[in-house]
């Protein structure tokens, strides 16, 4: 059996490239010009990570679990 592992999207078309992902997670993102972007394809299991998407201030960031399912932002 695998590690679950979730992985991370960022919008560059709602990324307003304040950098508050990358800062506080990067290894997770990074900001590369005038958007973020995910620096990891899939990651291990980090309730950091969901706290970093709650953050995004443009709502940007979704997570997604092994199942596919969106779990961050949390509403
Ligand atoms: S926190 Fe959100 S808006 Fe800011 S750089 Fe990251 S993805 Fe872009």
């Amino acid at each position: 059996m695998t590690a679950p592992t979730w992985t991370v999207h960022v919008d560059s078309g709602l990324c307003m490239g304040s950098g508050i992902c990358a800062g506080a997670k990067p290894g997770v993102f990074r900001l590369d010009g005038p958007a973020a972007e995910a620096a990891v394809d899939q990651l291990a299991p980090d309730e950091a990570v969901l706290d970093v998407a709650d953050m995004c201030p443009a709502g940007a960031i979704t997570v997604h679990d092994a199942e596919g399912t969106e779990i961050g932002p949390r509403p």
